[in-house]
C-alpha cells in the first residue's frame, strides 16, 4: 500500500466546503515532458515547463514525478554526490525505497509515504541512492522530488535536514468522507502538516475514491498547481479534464476543487494527486543544474564554491573513484 493510508476514511476530521467561496478556474494545463535525470532514472517534470514556468510556479522552481515503474534487476538508479545551493529539495516516496544522505550528516531511508525536507542553503553535498538490495532485486518505485525556492535574504542560510516520517503527516478527509488528504507541510482548512516552511506553502497528496470530489479551501495570496500521479478526473468550474502525467495552475479564488473519474485507477484504484501552493517570492531567478540564485554571478560564484570544497566534502568512507 502507497503512502500512509488509514483502513477506515469515515472517522477521520473533515474539509468543511464553504459554499460561497470562489472557485479557481483552471488557467493552464500541461502534459508533463520525459526525461533522464541522475544517473539515468526516468521522471516527468510538469514544471517548469512551456506551460508552467518559474513564474507561474513560484515559489517552487521543479516537480519531478518519479516514476511509478518496476524496476527488474540492476536496473534501479539514482542520484550520486552532488551539490544544491540556494534552495530546498523534498522528496517524498509513495512505493518503494531512496536512501539520502548530505555532507553534514543528514539522511537516511525515506519509503512508503516519507518524506526529506532537505534545505540546502548556502550549500550541500547531496547522494539519493536506491538501496543495493532494491538495485539487486528491482521492484516498484514511485515519488515525487519537489524543488522550492527561498528568498533572496534565505538563500545563504545554513543546511536544514527535516525527516518526516509517514505515521507524522496529517491525515484529514474530504467533506463527504471520499477522499483521503495527507498534509505534508503548511496548512489547510484549519489542520496543519509538519513540514516546517521558510515561507508559506502547502503541500498535499490526495487519494480520492472513484467519482470522490475533493474541496479544499486556498488562500488567495498563494499560487496553486495539481499534479495527477495516478488515474483522471476533472478540474476547477471549467471542468478541465485531466489525467495521470498531467498538471493544472489555477487562477484565482478562494478554493479549488479536484474530482475522480468513475473509473477505478492504478494499483490503489484511487485518483491520487498532488495539491500545492505557496506565497510567491518574486525575485529574479538565476538557475544553473543544482543552483538557484538571483543573479548570474552568483551562479558563478555558487560553482567555484563547490569546487573549492566550501559545500562540503563528500565523506571519506564513501569516496567513488571515477
Ligand atoms: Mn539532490
Amino acid at each position: 500500500m502507497p503512502a500512509i493510508t488509514p483502513e477506515r476514511w469515515t472517522d477521520l476530521p473533515r474539509i468543511a466546503e464553504s459554499a460561497d467561496a470562489l472557485e479557481r478556474p483552471v488557467v493552464r494545463l500541461t502534459t508533463a515532458p520525459s526525461l533522464l535525470e541522475g544517473a539515468g532514472f526516468p521522471v516527468r517534470r510538469p514544471f517548469p515547463s512551456r506551460d508552467i514556468g518559474f513564474r507561474e510556479a513560484d515559489p517552487f522552481l521543479l516537480l519531478d514525478h518519479m516514476g511509478a515503474v518496476e524496476y527488474g534487476p540492476g536496473e534501479a538508479k539514482g542520484a550520486p554526490w552532488h551539490p544544491h545551493r540556494g534552495f530546498e529539495t523534498v522528496t517524498y516516496m509513495i512505493d518503494g525505497v531512496m536512501r539520502h544522505r548530505d555532507s553534514q550528516g543528514g539522511g537516511g531511508m525515506i519509503t512508503d509515504g516519507d518524506t526529506q525536507w532537505m534545505t540546502a542553503g548556502a550549500g550541500i553535498l547531496h547522494d539519493e541512492m536506491p538501496p543495493e538490495d532494491l538495485v539487486a532485486k528491482g521492484g516498484l518505485f514511485h515519488g515525487i522530488q519537489l524543488w522550492v525556492n527561498l528568498p533572496r535574504a534565505l538563500k545563504w542560510t545554513p543546511p536544514r535536514y527535516q525527516s518526516l516520517e509517514a505515521s507524522h503527516v496529517t491525515v484529514v478527509a474530504s467533506a463527504r468522507g471520499d477522499a483521503l488528504v495527507r498534509i505534508i507541510a503548511g496548512e489547510v482548512g484549519g489542520f496543519r502538516g509538519p513540514g516546517v516552511t521558510w515561507t508559506p506553502i502547502t503541500v498535499i497528496h490526495a487519494s480520492l475514491e472513484p467519482g470522490a470530489r475533493l474541496v479544499l479551501p486556498w488562500p488567495q495570496e498563494f499560487n496553486a498547481m495539481a499534479y495527477v500521479l495516478t488515474g483522471s478526473g476533472d478540474v476547477g468550474p471549467n471542468h478541465v479534464l485531466i489525467r495521470e502525467g498531467q498538471g493544472v495552475l489555477f487562477g484565482s479564488g478562494q478554493s479549488l476543487r479536484v474530482t475522480a473519474s468513475q473509473a477505478p485507477a492504478g494499483p490503489t484504484g484511487r485518483m491520487e494527486v498532488l495539491i500545492l501552493g505557496g506565497q510567491p517570492i518574486r525575485e529574479p531567478i538565476a538557475s544553473y543544474g543544482p543552483f538557484v540564485m538571483n543573479t548570474h554571478a552568483e551562479i558563478v560564484q555558487a560553482f567555484e564554491d563547490y569546487q573549492s570544497g566550501k559545500m562540503g566534502q563528500i565523506p571519506a568512507t564513501d569516496f567513488r573513484p571515477s
